[in-house]
């Protein structure tokens, strides 16, 4: 990127954007053409004309099944994913699956039936906000840091990146976004400055749509994530949608009137009630009055705080779960954490923060980053570093990230050998030797997983690729090094070298993941639950590698041995075949005939041979 061009820091979020840049030694957020500080990850589509930002969500009353949201949740994912189809029932637009089991939005634009990708969706929210910059900033905008969830998957960082690459921005870094709170905080508390010791710091976010909890780790100019929790549908919109709830029944019993099959006079209250519900942040009643909701009727009503506090109490307590949970993950109790931030609109909820406050023994929360921005801001002050224009206090920050599942390749017996362990710290490279499972193997298959199981099989294949032209030898003598490296954007590449003759080839995992956060957390959920029976599985497959090991390493102890009497290899070789043929019908035996029937071949060769036991097992690993 060329000295001085200008980079701004995106949150692209499920509900809002916001965007902000570095200038003056301090983040400015931008307001869009409405002067609103944030924009609706909204876009419309209408006979003359596509709306994004909020000319899209103004016009959704009218424009229903046009005006398309939350292509956050569907960025990254599969058609037949369990979410997307859950999704699809409560949206008014209409979604498919193509080909490639992609999700497509299909929509009506100048007349014509038109499908986008949740990446083109994306893209075009991303484009409005890199507009709003350039408008603000009186020049083009070619450089940003863009935000992600921390359960984004590689599949779902890549196709964000994908989105800004369309909305021709040059993705300088994509930051997660409790990280990107955090530097706004951790500005706030001059960390940079000199701030000695670590803290623990819980990032608590409650956006439109989703939240999630973090907990990081600030040590001077470090900001890792230790673990994170979260509910990929819980937010504004789900006391937006008790609130809607409340006033349909009350509706109906006024007028005897059921208004919920009317898509239009749906939206229209549904915004009323998004108003009520932040005006209720402030005050202690208010009202609703829409003109003409249905059939002519004019709507007004009121209600209170206590009334919508009432609406969404479990959803308010589910959120302490999260918290508690997150903690557990990282074996650490509320006494352990510093300070409680509060990122999101709907942290504005005085309940909530009533209710977070009292589970952390009425500590103080820090709301003093407005928690719309915090995520933008972050990303604003990380844009500014990587593009050499922060300020000194900012240089230094380093931002580490982590994988959320492990990462190998399928060994002998399906087995999955991890290189870069859940939870690594990225941007990482790992290397790992591994050997050559037949005589003379001129390729091997390198397949990529990321999960926690034992077995391939219960994991997630990334991708694959095959290295030819490995020089002859006997299995178990040729060898070749996997290197996995992931970059700062959680995107993994994976190569596969023989160093003696130089061969080599690799594989970059672009649109690799295609598990869900859902599906990160089922398997390692799994894992845990199933620990007992992948450690059976490892020993099963070790003892297998051990006797054929064992025998193939007996076989090149006695093929070119001389000083053997004719008879006794003859006898070596014949239990050699009849031990090679055991193990190649019999790749699903249990540990113990394994060992068993290693014992007895031992037994066999040092009969024949006496002294033979010490033969050398080359490890897989
Ligand atoms: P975010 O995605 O972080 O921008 O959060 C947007 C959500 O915060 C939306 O559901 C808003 O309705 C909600 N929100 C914004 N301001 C308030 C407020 N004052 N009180 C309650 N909810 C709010």
């Amino acid at each position: 990127m060329a000295k001085n061009e200008v980079a701004v820091g995106i949150d692209l979020g499920t509900t809002y954007s916001c965007v902000g840049v570095w200038q003056n030694d301090r983040v400015e957020i931008i307001a869009n053409d409405q002067g609103n500080r944030t924009t609706p990850s909204y876009v419309a589509f209408t006979d003359t004309e596509r709306f994004t930002g909020d000319a899209a969500r103004n016009q959704s009353a009218l424009n229903p099944v046009n005006t398309v949201f939350d292509a956050k949740r569907l960025i990254g994912r599969r058609f037949y994913d369990s979410t997307v189809q859950s999704d699809m029932k409560l949206w008014p637009f209409k979604v498919v699956g193509d080909n490639g089991d992609k999700p497509k939005i299909v929509v009506n634009y100048k007349g014509e039936e038109r499908r986008f990708s949740p990446e083109e969706l994306s893209s075009m929210v991303l484009l409005k906000m890199k507009e709003i910059a350039e408008e603000y900033l009186g020049k083009k905008v070619k450089n940003a840091v863009v935000t992600v969830p921390a359960h984004f998957n590689d599949s779902q960082r890549q196709a964000t990146k994908d989105a800004a690459t369309i909305a021709g921005l040059n993705v300088l870094r994509l930051l997660v976004e409790p990280t990107a709170a955090a530097v706004a905080y951790g500005l706030d508390k001059n960390l940079t400055s000199g701030m000695e010791g670590e803290k623990t710091v819980l990032i608590f976010d409650l956006g439109g749509g989703t939240f999630d909890v973090s907990l990081l780790k600030i040590k001077r100019d470090n900001i890792e994530v230790l673990a994170t929790a979260g509910d990929t549908h819980l937010g504004g919109e789900d006391f937006d949608n008790r609130l809607l709830n409340h006033f349909v029944k009350e509706f109906r019993r006024k007028y005897g009137k059921d208004i919920s099959r009317n898509a239009k006079s749906l939206r229209r209250l549904r915004n009323a009630c998004e108003k009520a519900k932040r005006i209720l942040s402030h005050n202690a009643t208010t009202t609703i009055d829409i003109d003409s909701l249905y059939e002519g009727i004019d709507y007004s009503t009121k209600i209170t705080r206590a009334r919508f506090e009432d609406l969404n109490l479990d959803l308010f307590r589910s959120c302490l779960d999260t918290v508690e949970k997150c903690l557990e993950d990282a074996e650490m109790d509320q006494s352990s954490v510093h300070d409680v931030v509060l990122v999101g609109g709907s942290t504005r909820i005085p309940k909530v923060q009533q209710l977070l406050q009292q589970f952390f023994e009425g500590k103080e929360l820090c709301k003093n980053i407005n928690p719309d921005e915090a995520v933008a801001y972050g990303a604003a002050v990380q844009a500014a570093t990587l593009s050499g224009e922060g300020h000194q206090k900012i240089k230094n920050l380093v931002l580490l990230d982590v994988t959320p599942l492990s990462l190998g390749v399928a060994i002998e017996g399906g087995l999955m050998s991890v290189i870069i362990p859940r939870n690594t710290t990225i941007p990482n490279t790992m290397q790992k030797v591994y050997y050559t499972c037949s005589d003379d193997q001129k390729i091997v298959k390198v397949s990529v997983y990321e999960g926690e199981r034992a077995r391939t099989e219960d994991n997630n294949l990334l991708g694959e690729f095959k290295l030819s032209g490995l020089p002859p030898g006997p299995r178990g003598k040729v060898k070749f090094l996997a290197t996995f490296t992931i970059d700062a954007n959680g995107v993994l590449s994976v190569s596969a070298k023989n160093e003696d003759n130089g061969v080599r080839n690799s594989i970059k995992i672009k649109k690799s993941g295609t598990l869900t956060a859902a599906e990160i957390e089922r398997m390692v959920r799994d894992a845990e639950q199933f620990k007992v029976e992948d450690e059976k599985f490892r020993r099963k497959i070790r003892a297998m590698q051990e006797f054929e090991d064992y025998v193939y390493n007996t076989r090149d102890n006695t093929e070119g041995n001389y000083r053997l009497k004719a008879s006794v290899k003859k006898m070596i070789s014949y239990s050699i075949k009849e031990a090679i043929e055991w193990l190649d019908a019999n790749r699903d035996a249990e540990e113990y005939e394994y060992e068993f029937k290693k014992q007895q071949f031992e037994a066999m060769c040092n009969h024949l041979i006496p002294g033979m036991g010490g033969i050398s097992i080359e490890e897989i690993e």
